[in-house]
């Protein structure tokens, strides 16, 4: 898109487009705030929604990248997991998703990304996000930082596994993903249940 010449009177809704394209492109972005938010997302819930709308308002570029982790035997494949991810953020032009493996200071690197984001639901999750960040830090000569958003409280309770255990045994789990998410994990499972 060419850049918008003021003395044609651009109109403000134009400039703003233009602004967001170039922000997304990455012309003329050096300032940018930009952010990553890794996981597995094996898929991702509303909890994960949840810090992923308040991160986007807080950084100017929201790249979510899926974990290909090699250790787990996931539900759904990095590629399903990417194309859900992009449809359930779909009306927030900001955040980008993407996926890696290895280690996450050697993607942030490569990117040239320095913040991480991460949620907190419990103190369950603390000693082992504390880990992963310190880690992080050192490993990346503090290159990589980590930021924690704690969870909504509606969403405390929620986690990709105890989702996926509910809907395996039938339960009803509207009101942990969004419906196209929740069909498509019944879809996996109905193998399983008719069998
Ligand atoms: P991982 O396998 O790396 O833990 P997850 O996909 O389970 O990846 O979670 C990614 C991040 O999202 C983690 O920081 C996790 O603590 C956070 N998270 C997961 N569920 C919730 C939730 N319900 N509310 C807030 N944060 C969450």
């Amino acid at each position: 898109m060419a850049a918008p010449e003021a003395d044609r009177g651009i109109s403000p809704e134009a400039l703003s487009e233009y602004c967001m394209d170039a922000r997304l492109s990455g012309q003329g972005g050096k300032n940018m705030k930009k952010a990553v938010y890794p996981g597995s997302f094996d898929p991702v819930t509303y909890g994960h929604l949840d810090i992923i709308k308040r991160a986007a308002e807080i950084f100017d570029v929201l790249i979510v990248s899926v974990l290909n982790n090699k250790d787990k035997t996931p539900l759904f494949s990095v590629e399903e997991r990417v194309k859900i991810l992009k449809e359930a953020t779909r009306d927030i032009p900001n955040v980008e998703v993407d996926s890696f493996s290895g280690l996450l200071i050697n993607y942030a690197s490569e990117k040239k990304l320095h913040i991480a984001v991460r949620g907190l639901r419990a103190i369950t999750d603390f000693e082992y996000e504390l880990q992963l960040a310190q880690m992080n830090r050192r490993l990346s000569n503090g290159s990589l930082d980590t930021m924690f958003l704690t969870t909504g409280l509606e969403y405390a309770y929620l986690s990709s596994s105890s989702v996926k255990e509910i809907a395996y045994f039938g339960g009803d789990i509207s009101q942990c993903v969004p419906d196209f998410v929740a069909e498509l994990i019944h879809e996996k499972y109905k193998p399983n249940q008719t069998g």
